[in-house]
């Protein structure tokens, strides 16, 4: 395990900011030092989620997530609420280019008005991606270590589909979604870092492994619309999609999935 890089406390700098009378250029390098990308940071990876990212981040200084972001001047409020200011305050600090950045935003619900979230450039009902139990691959999270840098869990990927309430199954390892932890508490729920760390021993020794399963047609064409079609729309059918595909449709209402129809 290397070293630790730990950032200057930007907690303490902004409080420092607001009370002393210092010149405009001075708090302006301030804010530079401060929004300076980090030494130590994870790699973005396929699917990844602004939680998982910022979480990685953390376990690669033993912190826990929002220990992080409090030390960082970021906030937690609104990195929940995926605000493109806190957003892009992140990007720099982790140095993601557009299009990851992009990516990182999509794979992440991101509140709408109303029940309704954004989430793969569709709007879908929040509950289709919102719950207190969060699930994932624990096949996927034992592999993801042998990237792990710092800590065991700093390798370990949240993905964005896992949260899809019709995901069912990792493709990959042919293995139901098992459930990993439960929080009612945004906050307690995104806080991989802690919550991957508590039931880091038993991801590691199997115990929580389910027995795989088939994959089905059903699984594998979710699966494409997710990771194929953003902006598009994946619950979002065609019209035209639905007069051709009949089965589709029925699918999806067998499996309780709103249909929207396109203009
Ligand atoms: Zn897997």
């Amino acid at each position: 395990m290397g070293s630790r890089q730990m950032q200057i406390s930007s907690e303490t700098a902004l409080k420092y900011l607001a009370t002393a009378r210092i010149s405009a250029p001075l708090a302006s390098t301030w804010i530079k030092i401060l929004l300076r990308p980090l030494a130590v940071r994870p790699t973005l990876r396929a699917r990844e989620t602004i939680y998982s990212l910022v979480s990685r981040t953390a376990a690669m200084r033993g912190l826990s997530t929002w220990e992080l972001t409090a030390e960082l001047g970021l906030s937690q409020k609104q990195l929940i609420a995926v605000e493109s200011a806190s957003v892009d305050q992140l990007s720099e600090l982790l140095r993601l280019n557009p299009a990851e950045c992009a990516a990182l935003v999509s794979w992440t619900p991101q509140p709408l008005e109303g029940v309704r979230m954004q989430f793969r450039g569709a709007p879908v009902v929040s509950r289709s991606v919102m719950n207190p139990t969060v699930r994932g691959c624990p096949h996927c999270l034992r592999e993801d270590t042998n990237r792990s840098q710092y800590e065991t869990v700093d390798g370990m990927v949240m993905r964005g589909d896992w949260q899809f309430r019709h995901t069912a199954i990792c493709i990959r390892h042919a293995s139901p979604l098992v459930p990993l932890w439960t929080a009612k508490r945004v906050a307690d729920r995104y806080d991989f870092a802690t919550q991957l760390s508590k039931i880091e021993n038993d991801l590691m020794e199997g115990r929580l492994d389910a027995v795989t399963c088939e994959v089905t047609n059903y699984d594998k064409w979710i699966d494409q619309r997710l990771e194929t079609s953003p902006g598009t729309g994946f619950i979002a059918v065609g019209a035209g999609h639905l007069a051709g595909e009949k089965s589709v449709q029925d699918l999806l209402e067998d499996r309780d999935i709103e249909v929207e129809r396109l203009q």
